[in-house]
Order: structure tokens, then C-alpha cells, then sequence
């Protein structure tokens, strides 16, 4: 919680770059323009059958996907990541799910698409962050798309506590039963969009989509995360 001196000497600082720091011209957003145009995007959603699609073949019935920026260790792109996550910016990740939204819409990723779930947090951690970071990447592409944003449906359950008594079989179970679909109605029989920050190996959306399928009947998944760590 910012103190309300801060707060007051925050209205009269210059806004800055969160890539470059520089200060940003009065129509920018979190980013300048050198920043965004720099910015190193997948291009993904215009490649059928991508990598990042790839990366889900064979798990789950996935009909779209696309990361937005590629992520490497080093790289400034990191800070709209951190801030996201561990400084409550959370405003970061609904302004970054417009623009992704809006890029992504031309090329018809959002085409027939039901819902959006965004990856749950475990409670405990959504209760220490006070936000979900990937519900509000969720929340900005719906504003853009027009796309329910569901929260309801899956939670996440308990997960990696006591894992040092536990067999590695048991360990498997812990990560693979993370997640619980709380309410199939919800979700049966629908195009569903899961949407998530950085994607890595793609464990945890497969893990969230597994849930959502051995609840529900007749689930299709597009996939789409904000960056793509290589
Ligand atoms: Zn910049």
C-alpha cells in the first residue's frame, strides 16, 4: 500500500518507460513506441501449427495458440513481467491483454472462442499478491474481444506442501492434481481460451485443461500466454 505522500509525489513524477524508463509522451501507455515497435513478438497467432502450438499436441485437444513477446533472462522486456507479478502493478497486465487482443484479433485468433479462464492462483498466493496477474491479461482481452472471462469454474487446489515426505509418484500426483473444475456446466461443450502470463514448458495449462476435461464433456482449448520464456 503506497502511503498517500507517494501517491501525491506519483501524480506530479514524469511516467516512464517500464521497458527503457525513459519518460513517456502523453498518448503512451506503460510503454514508449521505440519499446513497443522493439518489442519481440512470436508472431505465433500468424503461423498455423507454431511452435508454441506444438508444445500441446498430443495432450489436450488445442485449436489455437500463441505466446505474445518472446522472454529471456537479461532481457528489459523482463520488467513488464515483474512489475506485473511482484510489484501489484496489475494494470500492466490488463493494458498488455488490449493490445495483445487487439493485434491477435485480425487474424481471426478469438474466432469462435466461448469463454476465457485464466490460470487460477493458489488461494493462499492470490490472497498474499491480492490479484490473479493472469486474470487481469483475462480481463483486457475481454474488454477487446467481448469474450466472458470465467473465474468460477476451475480453482487450484493445494499444492507442493509436505512434498518432502512424499514418494516421487505421489509428488506426480500433487502437480497433476493441482487444479479442480469446480463447475463442468460451466465449461462442457465450449471453445474454451486459457490464458496465462509466461509460459514455459506448458505443465501448468496442460494440467488446467486435463481438469477441465476429465469434468467436462466436449472441451475444445485455444492456449495464449503474454511471453514465452526461451
Ligand atoms: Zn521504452
Amino acid at each position: 500500500m503506497r502511503n498517500p505522500l507517494t501517491s501525491l509525489l506519483h501524480l506530479f513524477a514524469p511516467r516512464r518507460c517500464v521497458v527503457c524508463q525513459m519518460p513517456l509522451a502523453g498518448n503512451e501507455r506503460y510503454l514508449c513506441t521505440t519499446c513497443d515497435i522493439g518489442m519481440p513478438r512470436t508472431n505465433n497467432h500468424s503461423r498455423r501449427e507454431n511452435s508454441m502450438e506444438k508444445m500441446f499436441w498430443g495432450k489436450i485437444p488445442i485449436e489455437r495458440g500463441a505466446s505474445y513477446f518472446h522472454y529471456h533472462k537479461g532481457s528489459d522486456y523482463r520488467h513488464i513481467i515483474f512489475r506485473l507479478k511482484y510489484r501489484g502493478q496489475k494494470e500492466i497486465g490488463e493494458e498488455m491483454g488490449r493490445r495483445i487482443a487487439t493485434e491477435l484479433s485480425v487474424s481471426g485468433f478469438f474466432d469462435d472462442i466461448d469463454l476465457i479462464v485464466p490460470i487460477p492462483l493458489h488461494s493462499k498466493r492470490q490472497r498474499s499478491r491480492g490479484y490473479n496477474q493472469s486474470e487481469w491479461i483475462a480481463k483486457g482481452v475481454s474488454s477487446v474481444t467481448g469474450i466472458p472471462l470465467n473465474t468460477e469454474a476451475v480453482r487450484r487446489g493445494k499444492e507442493t506442501e509436505t512434498q518432502t515426505s512424499k514418494s516421487a509418484i505421489t509428488r506426480w500426483d500433487n502437480v497433476r492434481d493441482v487444479f479442480e473444475t469446480i463447475r463442468p456446466d460451466l465449461v462442457a461443450g465450449r471453445h474454451i481460451l486459457i490464458v496465462d502470463d509466461v509460459l514455459t514448458t506448458g505443465s501448468t495449462i496442460t494440467s488446467c485443461a486435463s481438469s477441465i476435461m476429465r469434468a467436462a464433456n466436449d472441451v475444445r482449448f485455444s492456449v495464449l500466454t503474454m511471453a514465452m520464456a526461451d
